[in-house]
């Protein structure tokens, strides 16, 4: 099969040839056709995640069908569409998988991370990592619903925000404008925030009520009019940015944070106190979150953007997304 593999830390993309692996007790081999390019792939790519053993093909955004069953695995059907996403499945055994709190669990593994991952032509994948695709969604749709998606997704439903509660995005990119139409089909007075005015109309095609640009004015002032944010969703890998938004929750409001900048954030702790408030983070899904996303995404009209890439252009593909070109995935197709 072809694959795609980065050898060591910082090194190149390599298309080589692999033989086709055989699923273990559990586990299952996917035809993988297409596969989305999530910023994290920069950890394999770099060598930022550590243990990693090199080579290694990355890849966490999947979809493809269940091509060989391995031993022991029931309940999923060989030429299944399935997804396989960040989380790669856990251990069934430690505390937090007997409450059932499978993305906590501490041995969990992370698809093209521990094991490889969807930049080729096949992979092995746990049963328990897999999520069942809709008819309706095409490959290249569902492979960034696999983490983008269900990030953001099961971030929002978990917020604590009502119908009709304000709910403000930070950032239109990869996270973002999935972000924004996920926020409108769940029913909440949604806003975009996003810098310069040229976003606006494609944050409102996305179903945004409401775009801020943070570059004209006090984006604050602007949620405060609104009567505060209920809950701001940070995908702006900004710091800075993220750590002056505190000021524009509403009573009770949060500061979610689903992906990581690189500088730690500042927040001043009497705004939490006098108003309850409270900056927190997210952890990705399940298996069956990500479902729970394809799932929605499919019955709402929930779609990604994408750029189609084939395997063998790899290294532009990445680069586009690298660069912060890609409008807004860049996805391999096989
Ligand atoms: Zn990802
Ligand atoms: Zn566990």
């Amino acid at each position: 099969m072809k694959a795609a593999q980065i050898s060591k830390p910082g090194g190149d993309w390599e298309l080589v040839e692999r033989e086709i692996p055989q699923p273990d007790v559990g586990h299952v081999r996917v035809r993988v056709e297409a596969c989305g390019i999530c910023h994290s792939d920069m950890l394999v790519k770099e060598g930022f995640w550590p243990g990693i053993q090199y080579p290694r093909v990355p890849g966490h955004e999947v979809a493809g069908r269940i091509d060989v069953l391995g031993p022991g695995v029931t309940g999923w059907e060989n030429g299944q569409r399935v997804g396989v996403g960040w989380h790669g499945g856990h251990c069934f055994q430690c505390e937090h998988c007997r409450r059932g709190d499978f993305a906590m669990c501490i041995k969990r593994k992370i698809t093209g991370i521990d094991f490889d991952g969807g930049y080729a032509e096949y992979l092995i994948a746990p049963a328990a990592a897999l999520a069942a695709i809709p008819d309706e969604l095409p490959a290249e749709e569902a492979g960034p619903f696999m983490c983008a998606g269900v990030t953001v997704f099961n971030a929002l439903r978990h917020s604590g925000a009502q119908v009709g509660d304000v709910v403000a995005v930070h950032g239109i990119g990869g996270l973002g404008h999935l972000g924004v139409q996920y926020a409108r089909q769940m029913g909440f007075q949604t806003v975009a925030l996003g810098r310069g005015r040229d976003k606006e109309p494609l944050a409102r095609k996305l179903g945004a009520h409401h775009y801020i640009d943070s570059d004209a004015g006090d984006a604050v002032k602007e949620l405060q009019k609104l009567g505060g944010a209920r809950v701001i969703l940070a995908t702006a890998p900004n710091a800075k940015a993220i750590s002056a938004l505190v000021d524009g929750l509403s009573v009770d409001g949060k500061l979610l944070v689903p992906a990581a900048p690189a500088e730690p954030l500042s927040v001043s702790v009497m705004p939490l106190i006098s108003g309850r408030r409270s900056v927190a983070g997210w952890y990705s899904g399940t298996a069956r979150d990500s479902q729970d996303t394809l799932e929605f995404s499919a019955l709402s009209g929930v779609h990604p953007m994408i750029e189609k890439y084939p395997l063998n252009r790899v290294a532009d593909a990445y680069q586009q997304m690298h660069s912060g070109k890609a409008r807004f995935r860049a996805v391999l197709t096989m």
